[in-house]
């Protein structure tokens, strides 16, 4: 399989050079070149996560020398749970928060890493992150000698426990607090990349879910997901998932096109409504980002829509297959509370606005996709409740640790002087 960039299709490379490279020389985002499509749905074997993962993205990997390292890559990656269950009437959750930083983020993080582990790539990594992509990547890369991390999340914007899991890694990884939001950490990331000289001279790459080695495993837990559910119930079910870069619902638009049995996906925001207004005005207009609690999912200007409207050029086509929902703080706060009360189950800020949608949905099966554990935010969730969230052992672990952070100005010049310096 041979990658393009979403801006033009003559720009051609190779899959590691497109992991190597995150974004495309002319700004684009990698993309395979056609969408490789399933044969015999129905001999899918679903028992083991790892053995699934292996046999759905193979044919990403044809022609790569990673393939015949790709079964022991997705064991290393996947060595944890990913829980599909039934949780009322019609409705299903996917639980991806059962990896080591608590939050989907692992499977995209844990896969890159061994990608380049087995390219034996030495890189520096940048990575700005609206919270749970910082800890997952830093775990991820933590003690690997061959590569540098560099998280910048934007300053006070966190929750404590976030902000614990990604300055507590100290050797190869470096946290900078950035004075300002999430968009100015993207925007700054993405001015080193302007800078060819930079990253030439100091082999720099990303993390960012922009990273072609990202989005991949993220296709396979809508494909295992829906490959389940069709096996038992013989029709296909529909996706709620809590989306700010959009690269999570991307996956699952891949999964889709690949052929898997998923009926409908709906985008759940917060209230950054870019969608939500760009499916109504037929423009999209990127914007200042809104401070939320579900913050993992402030973004004004999300990256992946350019893989959507790559998948989708078509307007209408686009509208007929996509629908978007804006989900405010007081709904989240109150679907929260409600599912405590009614369920005697926490539920993480992000998750509860896809909890919220489904509400409004039909009595068709449909899938909420969970996000991240209730233990990273218990500062939005224990004053609604008035009860404590347990913290899970790894995470106690994790916030033992001595923690390091520089706080920088969000400016390019300021992470440039960073990186020429580390
Ligand atoms: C990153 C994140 C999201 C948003 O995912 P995107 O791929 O950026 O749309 C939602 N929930 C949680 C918990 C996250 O960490």
């Amino acid at each position: 399989m041979r990658y393009i960039s979403t801006r033009d299709s003559n720009n051609v490379v190779s899959l590691e050079k497109a992991i190597q490279k995150g974004l495309a020389d002319d700004g684009g985002l990698y993309v395979p070149e056609n969408i490789p499509q399933l044969a015999n749905q129905e001999n899918l074997n679903v028992t083991n996560y790892a053995e699934f993962a292996s046999s759905i993205l193979m044919p990403y990997f044809e022609q790569s020398d990673l393939a015949s390292s790709l079964l022991l890559m997705c064991k290393r990656a996947f060595d944890f749970d990913t829980p599909f269950s039934h949780v009322g009437k019609n409705t299903y959750m996917l639980s991806l928060f059962y990896g080591p930083t608590l939050s989907f983020k692992d499977y995209g993080a844990r896969f890159l890493s061994q990608c380049l582990t087995e390219m034996a790539v030495t890189t520096n990594i940048l990575v700005a992150t609206s919270g749970d992509t910082g800890s997952a990547v830093a775990s991820a890369f933590s003690g690997n000698p061959r590569i540098n991390v560099i998280v910048l999340f934007p300053k006070d914007k966190i929750s404590e426990r976030q902000q614990a899991q990604m300055t507590c890694w100290g050797q190869n990884v470096k946290a900078l607090a950035v004075d300002g939001v999430f968009d100015d950490c993207q925007r700054m990331v993405k001015g080193i990349f302007a800078d060819s000289e930079i990253v030439a001279s100091h082999n720099i790459s990303t993390a960012n879910s922009i990273n072609i080695a990202r989005l991949l495993p993220q296709i396979v837990y809508y494909a295992y997901s829906s490959t389940q559910f069709y096996q038992r119930h013989h029709q296909p079910m529909g996706y709620i998932v809590p989306s700010g870069n959009l690269g999570n619902v991307t996956a699952a638009f891949f999964a889709s096109k690949m052929g898997f049995p998923i009926r409908e996906i709906v985008i759940a925001n917060n209230a950054n409504r870019v969608m939500s207004d760009y499916l109504s005005t037929a423009h999209y207009q990127p914007r200042e980002t809104i401070k939320t609690l579900a913050n993992a999912m402030d973004v004004g200007a999300p990256s992946n829509f350019e893989r959507l409207n790559w998948l989708m050029p078509e307007f209408n086509d686009f509208k007929a297959s996509v629908s978007a929902y804006s989900v405010t703080d007081e709904q989240i706060a109150s679907t929260i509370k409600e599912t405590y009360i009614n369920k005697k189950s926490f539920i993480c800020p992000h998750t509860a606005t896809a909890v919220f949608v489904r509400k409004q949905l039909s009595d068709k099966p449909w899938c909420i996709v969970a996000t991240a554990s209730p233990a990273k935010f218990e500062s939005v969730i224990e004053p609604l409740v008035n009860v404590n969230v347990a913290v899970p052992e790894a995470l106690a672990a994790l916030l033992d640790k001595a923690t390091s952070v520089k706080t920088i100005a969000p400016t390019v010049a300021a992470l440039k002087a960073q990186i020429v310096g580390s």
